[in-house]
């Protein structure tokens, strides 16, 4: 059995409110809260922006019937009996390209040379390929005549009007992020602009005297600031534009500054460490002299505690999130918390929605009953067509490498204190190495 139980929180909190339940808090958090003020912005300037607005076909697609492949445009019926053996020989009486009106109609026993995407002229109810045909392929001058060498069916390498969309047809629902693929349909079917949710800006400030800036040199009893560039990290990832990240130590008045430079042009302000009770935690204080701020103890491993609170800035409303230090409770906590206000200012439709693996353990666990665990796994294919969760490490809230080596969250539920290999849990995806 491996026991996952960080017995640290439970001690130094048990004088201290209730266990607060993960949907309460996300309840408390998300109530009342508001979207970003939408703006009208160019397609390229969308992309995975939520939309303001549920968006329809301004024109028909394709806008006319046009041709499928470079042939000839023809009346199907001139050439009912037309083979390889028997080829039938037409008329060119002209060309139209992409971009250009065609020339004149196709009368009855002619043919006019057409490229892919040109309108097909009146008359004509069918293209052949110019593969069917003894015309040359690629560039060359108009041929006088053209030998067909196929019947084609009415209809046939036409694309016609209306078949991919007609007008007013509903293209993207309000609150849905567009994807390349859906910047593509909302340019084709007329729309130059879009009214989307801004990014919400995200400042990001660790605290600790112990920690010094990735990459120098460390004295005794320092380590890196590793929580600063994985939390900025994460709230790009969810579509957050980082406004800073900042490191300072555990006195009140330096932080009390940085705090103060960092609200100025964000929306939300994550701390991570200093929000536990320890002498040296003076976040929760930072945040009082803003603005308002709860600690909570959530029902959650790891995680626990957290500060959540508001401040008013310049007529701005900023959120303030109190992560705990440890590096891998900093991180879980913002998945839980800080993703889903992210993606409610964002405009997304659904803050909580993410993307799940139902899958079953590969070991047996042990947790705390009295807290949902979230427990970094590795997934593999089983034998059948399912995947297995494997403890991808020590599952202590400061081991990076098990994080780092995950793929998910494997969630065991409160109340539930052990499962045995084989059980089924539901696992959230973290960011994947293949996107
Ligand atoms: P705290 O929540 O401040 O009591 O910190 C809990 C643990 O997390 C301590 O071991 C800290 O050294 C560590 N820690 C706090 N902040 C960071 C950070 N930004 N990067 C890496 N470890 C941290
Ligand atoms: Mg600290």
């Amino acid at each position: 059995m491996t026991a996952i139980a960080d017995r640290r929180w439970d001690r130094a909190d048990s004088a201290l409110e209730p266990l607060l339940p993960l949907e309460q808090a996300l309840e408390r958090m998300l109530a009342g809260l508001e979207a970003l003020e939408p703006e009208r912005v160019a397609l390229s300037e969308a992309h995975d922006r939520a939309t303001a607005e549920a968006l329809t076909a301004l024109v028909t697609l394709p806008p006319w019937d046009n041709s499928a492949m470079d042939g000839f445009a023809v009346r199907a019926h001139d050439l009912a009996n037309a083979t390889a053996a028997r080829p039938v020989t037409l008329p060119v009486v002209g060309e139209v390209a992409a971009g250009h009106p065609p020339p004149r109609a196709v009368d009855p026993g002619t043919a006019m040379r057409i490229l892919t995407g040109a309108m097909l002229p009146p008359g004509a109810d069918a293209v052949v390929p110019v593969e069917e045909t003894d015309a040359p392929r690629g560039a060359s001058l108009l041929p006088k005549r053209v030998r067909i060498r196929t019947s084609p069916e009415p209809g046939a390498f036409v694309r016609r009007a209306g078949s991919d969309l007609q007008a007013g047809a509903p293209l993207v629902a309000r609150g849905t992020p567009l994807r390349s693929a859906d910047l593509a349909l909302l340019a084709a079917s007329g729309h130059g602009t879009v009214l989307v949710h801004p990014r919400p800006a995200l400042a990001v400030l660790s605290t600790g005297d112990e920690l010094v800036q990735p990459g120098e040199p460390l004295s005794p009893g320092q380590i890196y600031d590793s929580n600063g560039v994985a939390l900025a990290a994460q709230a790009r990832w969810v579509g957050a534009e980082v406004s800073s990240v900042v490191t300072v130590g555990d006195q009140l008045d330096p932080l009390l500054d940085a705090v103060g430079r960092a609200s100025r042009e964000a929306h939300l302000l994550v701390v991570s460490g200093g929000v536990s009770v320890g002498a040296h935690d003076v976040v929760k204080e930072a945040f009082a002299r803003i603005g308002s701020v709860d600690l909570w103890r959530v029902a959650v491993q790891p995680g626990k505690p957290l500060a959540f609170g508001h401040a008013v800035i310049d007529g701005r409303r900023l959120l303030l999130f109190g992560l705990p230090g440890n590096p891998v409770s900093s991180f879980v906590t913002f998945e839980l918390f800080v993703r889903p206000v992210i993606r409610r200012l964002a405009g997304h439709a659904d803050p909580l929605a993410r993307i799940t693996r139902s899958a079953r353990l590969g070991e047996p666990v042990r947790k705390d009953p009295a807290r949902r665990a979230f427990l970094r796994v590795m997934l593999e294919p089983d034998r059948e067509d399912g995947l297995i969760a494997r403890l991808a490490g020590a599952q202590g809230s400061h081991v990076l490498s098990a994080l780092a080596a995950a793929d998910g969250l494997a969630v065991v539920p409160e109340g539930v204190s052990s499962l045995e290999a084989g059980a089924q849990v539901e696992v959230w995806e973290l960011e994947p190495r293949i996107r």
